[in-house]
């Protein structure tokens, strides 16, 4: 079956989007898009939604690239009711079009690499920010336990890294090369028994204050890292780090203000990463991080400016 463009983005298509029905190569059926807030569904929800997707649709159900989940095989006039019994099993259908998607997060509440606890960030940045507000484009917010980034937060409008900073105190170290073995980036060796940690290419993953055995290594600080105007498309960019060690508070409150600021300042259909790249990344950071305390501000360097470009 053939799919014609000129159906895309009619008023029609564009209305159904906003309540989570994505257009399909049949036409007339669509794909349910539930709104399912850092991926965890519960065994009575999955119950439910088996029994929904045999009722409404084709008795099958896919998981998207951002932990999403959809029902296919939707048939437009069923909309109605599937809605209701999504809702009484307390599920309800995710934005889509030029808004807030569902928030996404790694498994770092749990994961022995995580720094933070991401389900918990990536509900409260939901909970207090996901509306169906119209913005200029799509607008995407990924939260990671640590550098590893399973969740790609860089290309995302919004990342979100879990850091922990590494300290040495000298005295209960027993030499053991634990944290030089740990360390995949090479940042930690050991020079007369003690490890000195290069801080050039320690990139604040705290793996190996997580495996000394006496807590030689400790962590001095843990926090979250916060990027802005990533994007994965037809162009992409990584996204620009402009603060860090922000508690969960600030990190939340940084997320809500560059929301308000792109709802203000992108133009139609710019990603964020536009929008900073066409006002300049200094008079962005400047506005969004207002009520954030200028020491945890990352200072923009001119490399870092250079790489945050668009790339194909
Ligand atoms: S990003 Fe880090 S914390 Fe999250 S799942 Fe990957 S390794 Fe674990
Ligand atoms: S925090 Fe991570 S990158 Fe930095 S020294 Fe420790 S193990 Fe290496
Ligand atoms: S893991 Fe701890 S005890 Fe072992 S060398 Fe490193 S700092 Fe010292």
């Amino acid at each position: 079956m053939s799919v014609n463009p000129s159906e895309f983005y009619t008023p029609k298509i564009l209305d159904a989007q906003l309540t989570g029905m994505i257009k399909t190569r049949e036409p007339g059926i669509y794909s349910a898009r539930l709104r399912i807030p850092v991926g965890v569904l519960t065994s009575s929800v999955l119950e439910g939604l088996a029994n929904i997707a045999k009722k409404y649709g084709r008795g099958e159900v896919y998981l998207t690239v951002r932990l999403g989940v959809e029902i296919p095989g939707i048939p437009a006039e069923s909309f109605p009711a599937l809605r209701e019994e999504l809702a009484a099993i307390g599920v309800g259908l995710a934005g889509c079009g030029p808004r807030m998607r569902t928030t996404v997060a790694c498994k770092g509440t749990v994961c022995p690499h995580g720094n933070i606890d991401t389900f918990a960030l990536a509900w409260a940045i939901d909970k207090e920010l996901n509306d169906s507000a119209t913005l200029p484009h799509k607008f995407k917010v990924a939260v990671s336990g640590c550098a590893s980034s399973c969740s790609k937060p860089q290309v995302n409008d919004v990342g979100l890294v879990g850091v922990s900073e590494p300290e040495l105190e000298p005295s209960p170290c027993i030499s053991c090369g634990l944290c030089a073995e740990a360390c995949h980036l090479g940042a930690i060796t050991l020079c007369g028994g003690l490890p000195v940690i290069d801080r050039a290419k320690c990139v604040s993953c705290g793996d190996c204050s997580k495996v000394c055995p006496v807590a030689a290594i400790k962590p001095k600080r843990t926090g979250v890292d916060l990027y802005a105007g990533g994007r994965w498309g037809r162009e992409k960019q990584v996204g620009l780090r402009i603060a860090g060690y922000l508690t969960q508070e600030e990190a939340v409150l940084a997320t809500g203000n560059i929301k308000k600021w792109y709802a203000g300042n992108g133009r139609k259909k710019e990603r964020l990463g536009q929008s900073i790249l066409r006002t300049g990344p200094s008079f962005f950071q400047k506005e969004v991080l207002k009520g954030i305390p200028k020491t945890k501000w990352v200072q923009l360097t001119p490399e870092a400016g250079a790489a945050f470009a668009v790339l194909r």
